[in-house]
């Protein structure tokens, strides 16, 4: 199997020999990725100049009938989605629900937002500025989508909710997209892709695929045109400062590194069920997708006194996981995505070892329920404990991209946000407590340091959706480190593919424009 690029409307394939696709859990050989000799201009000024036009033609309300369309055709194939996900990336059943669920259940979300927008094109921002004395001058914002063409970079980490996620926003928004998924685990995005391809719910231009390196996407980028990223800092930074990029400057999103953080409240002793809930969420950091997630809680602050109990717990936890190949039952952790990331998982947590100790794992398990340990990929439930945190940097700074996390002490609330902010600037941190006060004031010390705070209190114990865990209503991307950058958030995602405009005029061309415009604020 060589995965084609779809794009020109057509399905090419590469030239070259292209990368092995790898199934993590023993090593072999599934397939080939390959890119070599796309035309990246034609690609970009297909969905510029074919696709977005036909998207702008329809109205929200008709775009986001796409969405669900879309969101129908992957919901039926789901079981296949499933199987590749498990082959390619040595997705569990949970695993695979979460990046196959999550992009089905973010597209529907879209398709609702386009519905409520309604049948039109403008988006006007509620409020009227008052700009002369005797109110015959004012002014208003309006929205309209931007005529570039969105270039969509991904990680490999979730190949069927980082595709549509950003997807859906961009073609709610009027703006024909270029998906490039990461090349290691493309097949799922490839599958998705040829399936909504051939149920013909598209219109021409609006969704093309390259399926390998994509380094030359980035030379065909122009001035109105999105990048809109997800990956490693280093890659980030790279594309930051490439000459195209620069010069042609279009808008750029980043979604990158983030070494996220919980913790617990002072209030949250042995026996109460915050503290249940915090040791709930961070197992599941130790097993879900393998702790590849951009969100996943990698550092848990917990009140001095606290500490052995929460290590001892979280340690019982771990003796509890099974590790091994994602097709046998009861396995809860399978392996990384490939032997690159094993190495590079096993060599960050070398650097962690220098500040904390090894409380269980700490490198490749030695027996597993299945799979491969030479040729997989796999790496063992690691927690670890770092008594002094103030001191340590690694553990603050470095993202281990895998089932690692590292439980440490703090004295008192302030110094609990100022360790949380350690981080650099994260994705989402996440507070246990049932005190009111204890939360709200970490809430807001953190805040400036993350995209997003989740909160859990006895109330939520049941209903909360859980640290790692985007929901499309809310925003996406962190500051600093986890690059500065802002996805999703319902009607907000919609902002980077439109352009903000104030109108100035006379009442009456306001209220004009007004009238053919849903109202909101991206
Ligand atoms: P990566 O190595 O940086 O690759 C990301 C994407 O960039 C891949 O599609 C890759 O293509 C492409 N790429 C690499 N070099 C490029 C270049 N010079 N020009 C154009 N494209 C280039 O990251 P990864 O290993 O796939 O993902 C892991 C990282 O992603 C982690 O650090 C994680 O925190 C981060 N992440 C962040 C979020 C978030 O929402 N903030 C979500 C998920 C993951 P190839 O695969 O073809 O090389």
């Amino acid at each position: 199997m060589k995965l084609e690029s779809y794009v020109g409307g057509r399905w090419v394939k590469g030239r070259g020999v292209g990368r092995d696709l790898m199934n993590p859990t023993n090593g072999d050989v599934l397939g080939q990725v390959d890119a070599t000799g796309i035309d990246p201009h034609a690609a970009l000024a297909h969905a510029r100049d074919v696709g977005g036009p036909a998207l702008r033609a329809l109205t929200f309300a008709q775009r986001g009938d796409l969405l669900r369309q879309i969101a129908e055709v992957l919901s039926a194939n789901r079981a296949e989605y499933a199987e590749i996900a498990r082959l390619n990336s040595g997705n569990t059943g949970v695993d695979a629900a979460i990046d196959i669920d999550g992009a089905i259940g973010t597209l529907k979300v879209y398709a609702r937002i386009g519905k409520s927008l309604g049948d039109v094109r403008l988006i006007m921002e509620p409020g009227h500025e008052a700009l002369s004395r005797d109110g015959g001058f004012g002014a208003g914002h309006i929205l309209t989508s931007r005529t570039g063409a969105a270039l969509h970079i991904n990680a490999f980490n979730f190949p069927a909710w980082g595709l549509w996620e950003k997807v859906a926003v961009a073609l709610l928004s009027g703006v024909g997209a270029v998906a490039k998924p990461a090349s290691a685990t493309a097949w799922l995005s490839h599958q998705m892709v040829r399936d909504v391809v051939e149920a013909g719910i598209l219109p021409q231009g609006a969704l093309s695929l390259v399926c390998g390196a994509g380094e030359e996407l980035l030379d065909a980028l122009q001035p109105f045109d999105h990048l809109a990223f997800t990956g490693s800092s280093g890659t980030a930074a790279r594309l930051r400062a490439h000459p195209n990029v620069l010069a042609a400057a279009p808008r750029i999103n980043i979604e990158a590194d983030s070494v996220n953080a919980t913790i617990l409240g002072p209030d949250a002793r042995p026996g109460t069920a915050v503290f249940d809930l915090l040791v709930q969420e961070a197992d599941k950091a130790l097993s879900v997708k393998a702790g590849q997630l951009c969100t996943n809680i990698r550092r848990v602050f917990v009140p001095a006194p606290l500490l052995d109990a929460v290590r001892d717990a979280l340690a019982a936890r771990i003796d509890q996981i099974a590790v091994g190949d994602p097709a046998e039952e009861g396995v809860s952790l399978g392996p990384l995505v490939n032997a690159r990331q094993q190495h590079a998982a096993l060599h960050g947590l070398s650097r962690l070892t220098e500040e904390a100790r090894v409380i269980r794992g700490g490198g490749v398990p030695d027996r597993l329920a299945g799979g491969d340990r030479e040729r997989g990929a796999f790496v063992a439930a690691t927690l670890l404990v770092c008594e002094h945190p103030d001191q340590a940097r690694f553990i603050h700074e470095m993202e281990v991209f895998g089932p690692v996390l590292t439980v440490m002490p703090y004295e008192a609330q302030a110094d609990a946000a100022a360790l949380a902010a350690r981080g650099g600037g994260s994705l989402v941190a996440s507070v246990f407590t049932n005190d009111v006060e204890f939360a709200a004031g970490v809430a807001g010390d953190i805040a400036p340091y993350h995209g997003r705070v989740l909160i859990v209190d006895e109330s939520v114990g049941k209903a909360h959706t859980g640290h790692a865990i985007v929901m499309p209503q809310c925003v996406h991307g962190g500051p600093g480190r986890a690059g500065n950058g802002q996805e999703l958030g319902g009607l907000r995602g919609l902002g980077f593919y439109m352009q903000r405009t104030a109108v100035q005029g006379s009442p009456v061309i306001l209220e004009r424009l007004r009238s053919m415009a849903a109202e909101g604020t991206v």
